[in-house]
């Protein structure tokens, strides 16, 4: 057996620098490219990838390089190399039995009456994984050898790379019970049964010249999955004993990245492994275990989350302290896949100079490991410059304007701004001041953001048409917003969100504080990426941002419009957010410029507000002693954005998903007026939980899936209408779609429209009678 080197990464951005895959993939899907063409440009970023990490430092033939590869989603690949698909897609087996590349798009997508896979968040992060089904009738067998051939790719390249594959563990823990299983299923139930499965993969990849492989196990941080900790552990240990066991295999590392391993460090001490990887910047260093002394701990200092430079020399004191636990070797590395940050800093042209020399990148964060390795192996003398250039950057950071603003931290917050009148008294003005009529109709948002909007927003970037003739542009799309949702007869409109490139973006490019990257891309699901932006300094409010284009919009109609603000934690989460102060104090500085935007929207006339907070659930700590306070100062900042609107103001917030378990009282606890949801999926489950737990205010469950093509029927929206006005109080019931409509088309969006105010029409009628 080969030892690991000194230095890893546990896996790097697949998409390429400019966004390669996406554009190939696309092109695929819509018939431009044919597989070959897809194959050998997903095989030429794959080569790409290789040389830009030797480039960098890590070894060619250590196994340092992961291959971390996905053409969609890593828990997919692990799907269906195992074979784990759900009933609806057994067709698309070729003859052979084994999973082909569009099958695997088709099980991600979705085609006509084949639901594709549903999407939900990976632990703590931003990025969508897709949700694996499982029952009694799944049967393991692999499926699927691209794993296989890709370390066979870089062998014949002249790599030893390590493949990295989700375990067995996370995979089942992370996937759902399939439509064909009882009440109840576990799908962890079935580990004994899918284990083989990955001995005989590990086999054939030691076959094609793996030395190493990469189990991915981030469930066995969690403590918010249904599985408890200790039955992940079990699990794991379960699992580990067959997988270690087997003769033919790789050496064998597992990385159980986002949190702290806690009790089930030791579990993995104790499995018949060769190296551990943990997190160390989002966890303490453990205390020593039994089983150490034979394995590598591969120790996550790097923090592959996040964009900052950081403290290497604190990283490196890291290191030194997890030598003491024992164990046989100690091993340089990032605490998550570098997935969840951009390619490459050298290719921001345009950010400031000092901000630039305060962050690292994926290629950075991959010198910064070579860095510590070479430490590790040279002693810390040999890399105390780099270091030292480390901190120097650091204490640079600190003394910066406008990392700390004066006026800006200067405003007092008193207990009163957090709250407003009591809800009934709200909600009479309301009622007075809005004369909504039942069952209120409107959408969460945005409007398709056409071909058009794109096009004309590029060249406006690009300087090609001038201030005015955007705007003059982006009105003419309001107009016909307003015209749209007047015709439809909806009743409470927006503006549709024309002039934002994004929900989070926009706003960061009006506040100061942020900075915006030209090509700062990272993986959201399948081959869509966002731009997260970089919030490093105190951020204020120059001007009002939304005002303007909400007035206008409320010009154009004598409906109420609905102005359409990010909430503080939605934009902390989508953007990189300074690591220099606790979140709390930065949520509280957006949320103090939201409050003012607020009451210049108040002023300009606009009665009716949304704050989005999509995120609220996404940021939620995965270790449940973190989670009172993360849910304390979510809430509050929320509140304090607010807090300052008039009793007859109406606030909306909107949440995109419908699995409330832990957050009900947070989003209770938000005091808005109107909640609107995610639940066409579930079709309207979530009304049973919202019922239960006697929500009083007024909420939108919705009935429209936008994210599929599919246009609902007038018949299926009245249904799952009718199932939420048998549960909840008309009084409090709006109708909106699940979401925002920016991904879909006019067409689609229309007719989706027209069915919701028939069904809406209808059950109205009904509601007229009986109440
Ligand atoms: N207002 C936003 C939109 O409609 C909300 C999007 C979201 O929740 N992700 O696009
Ligand atoms: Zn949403």
């Amino acid at each position: 057996m080969t030892a690991l080197p000194q230095g890893t990464i546990l896996g790097y951005p697949r998409i390429g620098p400019r966004r390669e895959l996406k554009k190939a993939v696309e092109a695929f899907w819509s018939g431009r490219s044919d597989l070959n063409t897809l194959e050998s440009t997903a095989a030429q970023l794959r080569a790409a990838t290789r040389e830009r990490l030797t480039a960098r430092g890590l070894g060619r033939a250590d196994s340092a390089i992961p291959e971390s590869f996905s053409f969609y989603d890593q828990v997919l690949d692990a799907a269906v190399t195992v074979g784990a698909i759900p009933a609806r897609f057994e067709g698309l087996r070729e003859a052979d039995g084994s999973i082909g590349l569009p099958a695997y798009f088709t099980i991600a997508r979705g085609e006509g009456e084949r639901a594709p896979l549903e999407m939900t968040k990976w632990f703590d992060s931003n990025y969508h994984y897709l949700v694996p089904e499982i029952g009694p009738e799944t049967t393991f067998s692999l499926s699927s050898d691209r794993l296989v051939q890709q370390v066979a790719e870089a062998i014949s390249a002249g790599y030893v790379s390590r493949p990295v594959i989700v375990g067995p563990v996370t995979l089942l823990a992370l996937a759902k019970a399939s439509d064909a299983a009882p009440e109840g299923f576990d799908p962890l139930s079935r580990l004994d049964d899918l284990v083989p499965v990955y001995v005989d993969l590990l086999a054939r990849l030691r076959a094609a010249g793996a030395e190493w492989v990469q189990l991915d196990e981030p469930a066995l941080v969690s403590e918010s999955l249904p599985a408890s900790v200790e039955q992940l552990g079990d699990a794991a240990a379960r699992a580990l004993a067959v997988i270690g066991a087997a003769a033919d295999r790789p050496s064998i590392l597992v990385a159980a990245p986002y949190a702290a391993l806690d009790a089930n460090f030791a579990v993995l001490a104790a499995a018949p492994i060769e190296a551990i990887g943990i997190d160390l910047v989002r966890g303490d260093i453990p205390a020593a275990v039994d089983g150490l002394s034979g394995k590598a701990l591969v120790g996550g200092v790097i923090d592959g989350h996040n964009i900052w430079r950081g403290d290497l020399s604190a990283a490196f004191d890291k290191l030194e302290a997890l030598g003491a636990l024992g164990a046989g070797q100690v091993i340089a590395s990032t605490s998550t896949s570098l997935l969840h940050v951009p390619h490459d800093i050298a290719d921001e042209s345009k950010l400031d100079d000092r901000l630039v020399s305060w962050l690292a990148f994926a290629d950075q964060k991959v010198e910064q490991v070579v860095t510590l390795a070479r430490g590790l192996s040279e002693g810390r003398a040999a890399i105390q410059d780099a270091l030292d250039a480390a901190s120097a950057a650091l204490a640079d950071r600190g003394d910066a304007p406008g990392v700390r603003d004066g006026v800006v931290r200067s405003r007092e917050l008193a207990e009163g701004d957090f709250s407003r009148v009591p809800y009934e008294q709200r909600e009479s003005a309301q009622d007075e001041a809005l004369g909504l009529p039942a069952l209120p109709l409107t959408t969460i948002g945005s409007f398709p953001q056409t071909g058009d909007i794109r096009r004309a927003r590029a060249q406006y970037i690009r300087g090609e048409l001038s201030h005015d003739e955007y705007e003059e542009f982006l009105r003419r799309e309001v107009d016909t917003v307003i015209e749209l949702q007047e015709n439809l007869g909806l009743d409470v409109l927006v503006h549709g969100e024309p002039e934002r490139n994004d929900m989070v973006q926009y706003f960061a490019e009006n506040l100061d504080g942020f900075a915006v990257t030209e090509h700062g891309w990272v993986q959201s699901y399948g081959s869509r990426a966002t731009r997260p932006s970089i919030l490093w300094g105190d951020v204020s409010r120059p001007a009002p941002i939304t005002v303007g284009w909400s007035s206008y919009a409320q010009s154009k109609t004598a409906k109420h419009l609905k102005g359409m603000l990010t909430g503080p934690v939605t934009i902390l989460a989508w953007s990189f957010v300074r690591d220099d102060q606790p979140l709390q104090a930065t949520a509280n500085q957006v949320a103090l410029a939201l409050r003012d935007e607020i009451s210049d929207l108040e002023h300009a006339g606009i009665r009716i507000i949304q704050v989005d907070e999509p995120a609220l659930r996404e940021l939620l700590p995965l270790k449940k002693h973190d989670q009172a306070a993360y849910l304390e100062w979510s809430v509050a900042s929320f509140r304090l954005a607010t807090g300052g609107a008039a009793p007859a103001t109406q606030v909306h917030t909107h949440l995109c998903y419908s699995e409330f378990g832990v957050v009900i009282d947070a989003i209770r606890a938000l005091d808005a007026d109107v909640t609107s949801i995610e639940a066409a999926r579930s079709r309207m489950d979530v009304v049973t939980d919202i019922a239960e737990v006697g929500f009083t205010h007024g909420i939108g469950p919705g009935v429209y899936d936008i994210h599929s093509p599919r246009v609902p029927t007038t018949d299926e929206i009245e249904s799952l209408l009718r199932r939420a006005v048998d549960e909840i109080p008309t009084r409090q019931l709006w109708v909106n779609p699940d979401c925002g409509l920016k991904t879909r088309g006019y067409e689609e969006t229309t007719q989706s429209l027209q069915n919701i105010v028939e069904a809406t029409r209808r059950v109205r009628a009904e509601v007229a009678v009986t109440a």
